[in-house]
């Protein structure tokens, strides 16, 4: 699944591009996870103003309007001024002067939606329970600290159900915690002080370098002009079961949270 660096390197590798066109039409395949909730042949003749990320959502804000734009379980964006004709897991190609904005989704998990603003219910619905975006200043050690304070369950599935803080998922909350030397089990609301200061500023970092690499490759994302990101080659314990931590040499274990792998160092990250 695209997590939020693989975002964010998909909205730099297009947003500059598409700023500025007009749409020309909107071409739908089969159905997404969510219908467009618009007429396509209303949106001929608006213009991209920008291109934004909340999450895992790309904003496409028009002159009028708002396109909210989701990548689902297995979905990509391409944008190319002479684009291929759409293939059988095409599903939405946003035809403009420009270029065509293209959503690839053999799972058709994402999805494209259409809604007035970001208040208008339909982007509420999809936007209203983020938590921060660790990447924006809004995030603080206050804020975080405050939120983790009132949650009992395990910091990892705290981490990954994105209420408190938005977009580290399963790759990037293994590799933070343990950066800050955090046992994933731990309760949220028992973190020390410095505890959460150390994930604060690993969170950060860890996804700031993930989008400087260009997002991971562990599964199969590649941004909007085909480059495949190589942020998994420098992982510290995710997907490194049994071989030996790249800190001490004590084999890297995995156990199971909420149906998801965890990794972690058991000598690093003390309970
Ligand atoms: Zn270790």
């Amino acid at each position: 699944m695209p997590e939020l660096p693989e975002v964010e390197v998909t909205r730099l590798s297009f947003a500059t591009h598409i700023a500025g066109a007009r749409i020309l039409g909107v071409h739908l395949g089969k159905p997404l996870r969510w219908p467009l909730h618009t007429d396509p042949r209303s949106l001929v003749g608006r213009h991209v103003v920008a291109v934004r990320r909340r999450g895992k959502y790309l904003l496409l804000d028009l002159d009028i309007g708002l396109l909210l734009m989701h990548l689902g379980m297995s979905g990509s964006l391409s944008f190319a001024v002479h684009p291929t004709p759409a293939g059988k897991h095409d599903h939405f190609d946003l035809e403009t002067t420009h270029g065509v904005l293209r959503l690839h989704d053999p799972r058709r998990f994402g999805a494209a939606v259409f809604a007035q603003n970001e208040s208008d219910p339909v982007a509420q619905k999809l936007l209203g329970k983020l938590g921060m975006e660790p990447l924006s200043d809004d995030f603080t050690v206050l804020l975080f600290d405050q939120e983790l304070a009132r949650r009992k369950a395990s910091i990892k599935q705290v981490l990954l159900a994105g209420e408190v803080v938005v977009g580290v998922g399963n790759i990037y909350a293994s590799e933070a915690l343990f950066l800050a030397r955090i046992r994933p089990t731990v309760a949220a609301a028992r973190l020390s002080r410095p505890q959460v200061i150390r994930l604060h500023q690993e969170i950060r970092k860890v996804l700031a370098r993930a989008v400087e690499k260009g997002g991971s490759t562990l599964r199969d994302f590649s941004n909007a002009q085909g480059n495949e990101g190589y942020f998994q080659l420098e992982a510290m314990v995710y997907g490194r079961t049994g071989q030996p931590c790249r800190v001490c040499t004590t084999p890297v274990r995995m156990i199971r949270q909420g149906q998801r792998s965890t990794f972690f160092c058991p000598q690093c990250q003390k309970p």
